[in-house]
């Protein structure tokens, strides 16, 4: 689980995150949405503390990851990250990119962390694709090998931003449908998403963030259909 307390972020005088309460329950899946500018980035970025927080807790199962005691390394080998666009290894090919952190990291046998990359690789739908190189893939198989890398670690939950924005239309499908299986699997997701039946399907819980709060949260039908919200009422109008 995921908890934040009065979390803010602050860059220079910018403050980006103003006071930001929430949290996801293990196997809840909460979609993130909201103008651009809004912080949604910043805030998965200061869950898995790729950003230090100005102030304000984050807890994941219940340990203090803003604690200066806290092993980084050890917090970030349990939530997996899957970034808008996809960071994997140009120079390796889909097999290596999946192995290398698994051995340097998790100090798996080459055997060992091979038969983890290719059970996951076979659960994103790529398990002939183990000696491409990324740029031979689409963009849509890359963003499945970066899911795969990041379930090789054996997270305990998955943070997404934007995972389909850089795709053409045609790809999304296939990713989406490899988290919808993620989370009916019951992997607990915290997912930035303009793909809004994806929230409204998948998610448990939606929040909507405007200007570095959350202005409003809920059940994603509840919010789509029915926002209480000013701010939402007019974000949801362009993007519907
Ligand atoms: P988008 O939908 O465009 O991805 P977002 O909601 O993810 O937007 P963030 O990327 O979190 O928004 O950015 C929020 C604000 O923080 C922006 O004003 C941005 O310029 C600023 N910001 C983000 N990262 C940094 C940084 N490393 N240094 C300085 N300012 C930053
Ligand atoms: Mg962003």
């Amino acid at each position: 689980a995921i908890e934040v307390r009065e979390l803010h972020k602050s860059f220079g005088q910018n403050e980006v995150l103003k006071g930001i309460d929430f949290h996801v329950d293990n196997g809840q899946v909460v979609c993130v949405i909201g103008p651009s500018g809004s912080g949604k980035s910043t805030l998965l970025r200061c869950v898995n503390r790729l950003e230090e927080p100005t102030s304000g807790r984050i807890l994941v199962e219940g340990i203090d990851i803003t604690d200066p005691e806290t092993d980084l390394d050890a917090v970030r080998s349990r939530i997996g990250m899957v970034f808008q666009q996809f960071n994997l290894f140009p120079h390796m090919s889909v097999l290596k990119n999946l192995t290398i952190a698994q051995k340097r990291v998790k100090k798996r046998s080459t055997a060992e962390a091979v038969e983890i990359a290719r059970r996951n690789l076979a659960k994103v739908g790529l398990a002939n694709r183990e000696d491409a190189y990324p740029a031979h893939l689409s963009g849509g198989q890359q963003q499945r090998v970066a899911i795969a890398r990041a379930l090789s670690m054996d997270p305990d939950m998955m943070l997404f931003d934007e995972p389909t924005s850089a795709l053409d239309p045609e790809l999304v499908g296939d990713v989406l449908a490899v988290m919808k299986d993620l989370a009916s699997e019951g992997m607990t997701m915290m997912v930035v998403t303009h793909e809004m039946g994806f929230a409204r399907e998948v998610g448990d819980k939606l929040v909507f963030m405007d200007g570095g709060v959350i202005v409003e949260e809920g059940d994603p039908r509840e919010v789509l259909g029915n926002p209480q919200h000013e701010r939402t009422q007019a974000f949801l109008s362009k993007v519907l």
